[in-house]
């Protein structure tokens, strides 16, 4: 049966989304008030990493140790703003507990892993039928660490990796220096995991699955979504800032803003930002073979068409406060540690800062399927760290479930209901 889906939100996501739903025969309408895959969306400055490895959610045991350093420091790698605790803190509370556990670690890197499994092969298929087929790559991806010591004080995500099907390369100092030259001699150990992968242009993949689902019919609606008009539990239309769209289902894809709009379908999530930076430079004067990733600085320093992208960090701010640019810096900074031969001060016009919201849950797992007050309104966000990663599998998990077929992922652990 032909329904007519109105896809909320253009990220990652929602375009990949849109393509799936349009191959099943659907009528497509995407919502989005920017540009799609532009710079309001994480999809366009993330770590362009498609990590099958990728299952490990941020919180861990032990961790609300660390809470008193992530307010004192307001420059490392994950900070809170004192003002924005209070509201902060009901998630936060959440988060801790959430990784409270070995147990509870186990079931969450179990219910991450069909999501990610074949990330950068589903990505490759829909870039190769969106005609940008070059911009995912499948080199593998390099975690590197001062010894094999500091790799060892991971050992429980490393042992949690293994457990879901990650497997990897152990290289010494003199492998690691073969592989990749351009690294400071102080990473003494690395890791290559070969399964991961890479979108070199997200915001630039992103705009092609848009493109592509027009050209299989889909109209593009600039405008924002407000909520849903809702009989009986049926949805009659999407209500935006420009009117209805009269529609049989809807997708919320709309990233860290979709807190509202699920709350309008009947779930209260506690969907929060964390915020990250990413800074590129132009023509940095090297060329790592390899997406790295160091395992003192927590960042993706990875090769994109516009320079050597460095992205990461995590800021508990909100969706509203002003960027700190510092953080930026911080960055860019940092990367010198790893790659020691980058020039120490580009000129302005070769460092391109920016800021975007990861849309986090406090459990790290995403929201996915129908609402509860509305079944005919479905979740697809949420996806925090992983969501470039695990855009392609979700798009499939949603069209199946629209499409009535027996999904080929449980969406049980991604319910809203859980919360
Ligand atoms: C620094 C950083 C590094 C990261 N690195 C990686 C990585 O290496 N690998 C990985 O897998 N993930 C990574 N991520 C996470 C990943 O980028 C996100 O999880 C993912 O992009 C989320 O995609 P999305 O489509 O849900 O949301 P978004 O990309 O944010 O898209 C949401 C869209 O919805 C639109 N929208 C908002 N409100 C409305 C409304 N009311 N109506 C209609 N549209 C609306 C927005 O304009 C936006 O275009 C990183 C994130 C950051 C910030």
């Amino acid at each position: 049966m032909t329904l007519h889906v109105v896809v909320i939100g253009a990220g990652i996501v929602g375009a990949a989304t849109a393509v799936e739903l349009l191959r099943d025969g659907h009528r497509v309408t995407i919502l989005e008030p920017g540009e799609p895959g532009g710079e309001q969306a994480a999809s366009y400055g993330n770590g362009t990493l498609l990590n099958p490895s990728s299952v490990i959610p941020m919180s861990s045991p032990g961790i609300w140790r660390k809470v008193p350093g992530w307010l004192a420091d307001p420059l490392g790698p994950l900070t809170i703003r004192w003002c924005y605790l209070p509201r902060l803190l009901p998630w936060l509370v959440r988060f801790l507990r959430a990784g409270a556990t070995e147990a509870k670690l186990t079931a969450t890197a179990r219910a991450l892993r069909p999501l990610v499994l074949d990330a950068p092969e589903r990505h490759r298929r829909l870039a190769e039928e969106a005609g940008v087929a070059e911009l995912i790559t499948r080199q593998g991806v390099l975690f590197v660490f001062p010894t094999r010591a500091d790799f060892e004080a991971e050992a429980l995500a490393w042992r949690l990796r293994h457990e879901n099907g990650v497997r990897w390369l152990e290289l010494s100092e003199d492998e690691l220096r073969q592989r990749e030259p351009s690294l400071d001699r102080r990473y003494r150990f690395g890791v290559l995991v070969e399964e991961n992968g890479q979108c070199r242009d997200p915001g630039a993949y992103v705009a092609a699955l848009i493109r592509h689902a027009q050209a299989l019919g889909a109209e593009l609606r600039r405008g924002k979504a407000l909520g849903f008009r809702i009989e009986d539990r049926r949805l009659q239309a999407v209500r935006t800032d420009t009117g209805e769209i009269a529609a049989d289902k809807a997708v919320i894809a709309a990233g860290a803003f979709s807190r509202t709009l699920a709350a309008a379908a009947g779930d209260r999530v506690p969907l929060e930002t964390e915020r990250g930076y990413h800074a590129v430079l132009t023509d940095p004067g090297i060329a790592p073979r390899y997406p790295v990733m160091p395992s003192d600085g927590k960042m993706a320093c990875v090769t994109t068409p516009q320079g050597l992208r460095l992205a990461g960090q995590v800021e508990l701010a909100g969706l509203d406060a002003a960027p700190n640019w510092q953080r930026a810096a911080v960055l860019r900074n940092f990367a010198r540690r790893v790659f020691p031969d980058l020039p120490p001060n580009l000129p302005a016009d070769r460092v391109k800062v920016w800021m975007g919201h990861r849309p986090s849950t406090p459990d790290g797992l995403p929201c996915i399927g129908p609402a509860s007050g509305c079944p005919d309104v479905m979740h697809a966000f949420g996806h925090g760290h992983i969501g470039l990663t695990a855009g392609a599998a979700t798009a499939r998990l949603v069209a199946d479930l629209i499409s009535g077929r027996q999904p080929a992922i449980d969406p049980g652990p991604y319910s809203a209901g859980r919360f």
